[in-house]
């Protein structure tokens, strides 16, 4: 293996002290409101996770589980009261939502003020004309490991994989961004001979959900590899029967990139960091009013 590898455990780690400095500083405590409807196990993990992250970096965390049969009325009430809630800053709703509330409907219900997820309409739309927003968790955090790595993007060539609206959409814009200026391919599904971008890339992130999605044959000598996947595949070695693996052939891929971001250890982690950072800064704007 010749990569370097990218470590989002690492760099979370030096954020997370440099967040909970500041916090301590801040005449107010950030607050961030999570709510969880149902019972997922990914999503009770996640947000287990995030709620710890925030006690850990000296933050207020309310958590608000919810059951299943929640309806869509009782959630939008909580999303509101919390949008009122001088105590808190940040409004995080983890996702997926149980089929019968409408995701879209919730999540514009959060005030874009509070949206630290950066997944409103008004905080992508500010985004994608360079306003000052809350930039989405996990884009922010892939740009802050790809800066880490030392790689200076200016005039090279990005190939994102994967054009979801948390993901593969906000990457590519804030790749193309004058102050990062990458040459941004964006592929999916409807690409035709993927290799024959990923073969061109200087950076590949790869966000598509299915292991193995990029291996390494498909990039050049040299190139970095940002995995955003998460996936969970059976292993009988493991107590709970399954590991995770990204979207990239790890094995494969780090015989040829120059660096490469792990799973777990990579993207994972900075994207709590950069939920924090968002409900940091939502609180400076607060005490600062
Ligand atoms: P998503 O909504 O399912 O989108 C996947 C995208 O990848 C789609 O645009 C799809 O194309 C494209 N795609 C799938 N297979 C492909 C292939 N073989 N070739 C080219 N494009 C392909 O997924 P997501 O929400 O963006 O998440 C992607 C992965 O990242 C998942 O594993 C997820 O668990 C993980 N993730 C991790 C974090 C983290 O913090 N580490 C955060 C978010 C997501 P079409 O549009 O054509 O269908």
């Amino acid at each position: 293996m010749g990569a370097k590898i990218i470590s989002g455990k690492e760099l979370s780690a030096s954020l997370r002290a440099q967040i909970a400095e500041e916090t301590a500083k801040l005449p107010v405590r950030p607050g961030l409101g999570v709510i969880l409807v149902g019972d997922n196990p990914a999503s009770v993990s996640y947000v287990t996770a995030k709620e710890k992250a925030c006690r850990e970096t000296g933050m207020y965390s309310r958590e608000i589980r919810l059951p299943a049969e929640t309806t869509k009325e009782e959630l939008l009430g909580i999303i509101r009261e919390l949008n009122g809630d001088e105590a808190i800053h940040g409004i995080l709703v983890q996702l997926p939502l149980p089929k019968h509330i409408p995701e879209k409907e919730v999540i514009e219900a959060i005030s874009p003020d509070k949206d630290v997820d950066g997944f409103t309409a008004i905080n992508v739309g500010r985004m994608l004309i360079g306003e000052k927003c809350f930039l989405p968790c996990t884009p922010h955090g892939i740009l802050k490991l790809i800066e880490f790595a030392g790689m200076d993007l200016s005039g090279k060539h990005a190939v994102v994989i994967g054009r979801s609206n948390i993901v593969g959409k906000p990457v590519a814009v804030l790749l193309a961004r004058k102050e990062t200026n990458a040459t941004v391919t964006l592929c999916h599904t409807g690409t035709n001979d993927l290799k024959s971008y990923t073969r061109q890339a200087d950076v590949v992130v790869v966000a598509a959900g299915r292991p193995d999605t990029l291996t390494g044959d498909m990039i050049k000598e040299g190139a970095v590899v940002i995995d955003v996947g998460v996936n969970r595949i059976p292993d009988e070695t493991r107590p709970s029967g399954f590991r995770l693996v990204g979207d990239a052939d790890f094995e494969s891929c780090a015989q040829k990139a120059s660096a490469i971001t792990p799973v777990p250890g990579g993207v994972g982690p900075m994207t709590i960091t950069m939920l924090l950072w968002n409900t940091l800064e939502s609180a400076k704007r607060h005490a600062a009013r």
